[in-house]
């Protein structure tokens, strides 16, 4: 199959969160199964041009329609670790990609919408005629409606369209101006609620737009697609959900088991394995020698990850204070968007700068970060919600067990060593706990540690257990050929 890829984000060279791993990792997989695979993605001024090999021009006279005109656009084209991407570079004054960051400007939803617009520009006169486009999240939200109302017309009628959900939160509510720019050129038509309306406010919504037009939608996990359709996880999109949902599913994302290998990981000074973990032990001193934590008979509970409201914030803070109290030693690493948690979790830094058994370090680190999940015991991931969630994921991976909320992908990948009742004892990987308080979530640290001091062995064979998950590319990138298959052939 020839799969085309329109994102926002693509790792390593636009990255922002989850999704720029998931549009790398799965055309990776896709290309490893024998799959073509092109990346579209706007050419940002911001980018990490460093992880770009070979940039050149490849097209340079693409005119895209937008208003009663159209935009000189030139395609660059270069490889991003071997997969082979495109960049739009729009040249106009709304400048809409030189901005010096890739989110956050006031005209968010007319850039993206450019930039759908333009990336099937591009497959058209370059001839371009993939099977499959996979585009994500609300930026990419008109691409399935502009297909089927204009390009569809244009010599593209056998294309299909899967997409992804990687947020529910943020949606691209936007006025009707965007039916003028983009060429869909009939208000009443498009602002309907079987169609582009928001249900709940008198906007046009871009999420809904894809879900409505796109020929299958996916969100990260099973379970959240469940919460999509049935909580308020779903940001208002439940019922449209509904509507769709002989075409909606949700497929749990992969880590790249090249990136998060204890075996080959670069970052660590002692490789180890299933077969062989004794490395982990000497890599709890590393990660002890380099945070100045003292040598002591005590576990190490990690936290890794972005310091918000959605991650369960004011649960990690108590569970740092929890662990501390009950004879373990906490490494939290994490950056705050919002000023008054950065302030706050800055104070708790402050607080405990001196303290043997704890570290804080605020900011993105990626190399710590590696450090971190080889020299844990556990990593704890309380989550409000969690559409996939990878941290737990690497912790499995790299035998650091996880005490999670019981909430999105959390569910689908850690299963409670003493509550599970669906799987085997052996087969069990972690804690779950479900409520947001606190009693919750130390119920759940307590059981972890009493295990650690009290049952080494036991302890030992749950993190064996573990590492035995496959949690690679490899199942979610089977899955989504199915999908394209399916859509494919109807
Ligand atoms: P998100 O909601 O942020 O996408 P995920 O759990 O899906 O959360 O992915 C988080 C990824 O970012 C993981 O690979 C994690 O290791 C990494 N990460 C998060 N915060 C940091 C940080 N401060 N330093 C280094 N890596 C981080």
């Amino acid at each position: 199959m020839y799969i085309v890829q329109i994102a926002s984000e693509c790792a390593p060279v636009s990255k922002v969160g989850g999704l720029g791993d998931v549009v790398y990792g799965l055309s990776r997989e896709l290309e490893i199964r024998g799959h073509t695979v092109e990346i579209i993605l706007p050419k940002y001024d911001c980018m990490r041009y460093d992880h770009i090999w070979g940039l050149h021009e490849a097209y340079n006279d693409l005119w895209v329609p937008w208003y009663d005109g159209a935009i000189h656009c030139t395609v660059d084209c270069g490889w991003v670790h071997g997969r082979l991407c495109f960049f739009i570079d729009p040249h106009s004054e709304d400048n809409f990609f030189n901005r010096g960051c890739y989110y956050g400007s006031s005209d968010e939803q007319m850039r993206f919408a450019f930039f759908s617009k333009a990336a099937l520009e591009f497959l058209l006169r370059t001839n371009k005629r993939p099977d499959i486009i996979h585009c994500h999240d609300w930026q990419t939200g008109l691409v399935p409606v502009l297909l089927f109302e204009i390009y569809k017309y244009h010599g593209m009628e056998n294309q299909r369209v899967c997409y992804t959900i990687h947020n529910f939160k943020h949606q691209g509510a936007v006025g009707t101006n965007i039916l003028a720019a983009t060429g869909l050129n009939n208000e009443p038509y498009y602002y309907s609620s079987d169609r582009l309306l928001d249900d709940n406010h008198p906007c046009l919504n871009l999420m809904k737009a894809g879900i409505v037009y796109a020929n299958f939608v996916t969100t990260v996990s099973p379970n959240h697609a469940w919460e999509a359709r049935h909580t308020d996880v779903g940001c208002g999109l439940g019922h449209i959900l509904y509507v769709h949902q002989h075409k909606f599913s949700g497929v749990l994302n992969g880590i790249d088991y090249d990136v998060w290998n204890p075996e080959s990981d670069r970052y660590i000074p002692h490789p180890y394995s299933r077969a062989n973990i004794q490395g982990k032990i000497q890599n709890k001193k590393a990660l002890r020698d380099r945070l100045l934590l003292q040598d002591a008979d005590k576990p190490i509970i990690c936290y890794i990850g972005r310091l918000d409201n959605q991650k369960g914030v004011h649960l990690v803070h108590h569970a740092m204070y929890y662990a501390l109290n009950r004879g373990a030693q906490f490494v939290l690493l994490g950056a705050a968007t919002e000023k008054k948690i950065n302030s706050w979790f800055w104070h708790e830094k402050n607080h405990l700068n001196d303290h043997p058994d704890c570290h804080l370090e605020l900011g993105f680190n990626e190399e710590l970060a590696h450090l971190i999940y080889a020299g844990a015991d556990m990593i704890v991931v309380p989550s409000n919600y969690e559409p996939c969630g990878l941290t737990q994921m690497i912790g499995l991976r790299y035998g650091t067990v996880p005490i999670v909320r019981g909430v999105g992908g959390l569910v689908n990948t850690v299963f409670d060593r003493d509550y599970d009742q669906d799987r085997l004892p052996e087969k069990r990987n972690g804690y779950v706990f479900y409520q947001t308080d606190n009693q919750a979530l130390e119920s759940a640290i307590e059981r972890a540690i009493g295990l650690w001091h009290r049952y080494p062995k036991e302890f030992r064979k749950l993190m064996l257990q573990g590492m035995e998950y496959d949690y690679s590319w490899n199942h979610p990138g089977a899955d989504y050929v199915g999908i394209y298959d399916y859509i494919r052939h109807r």
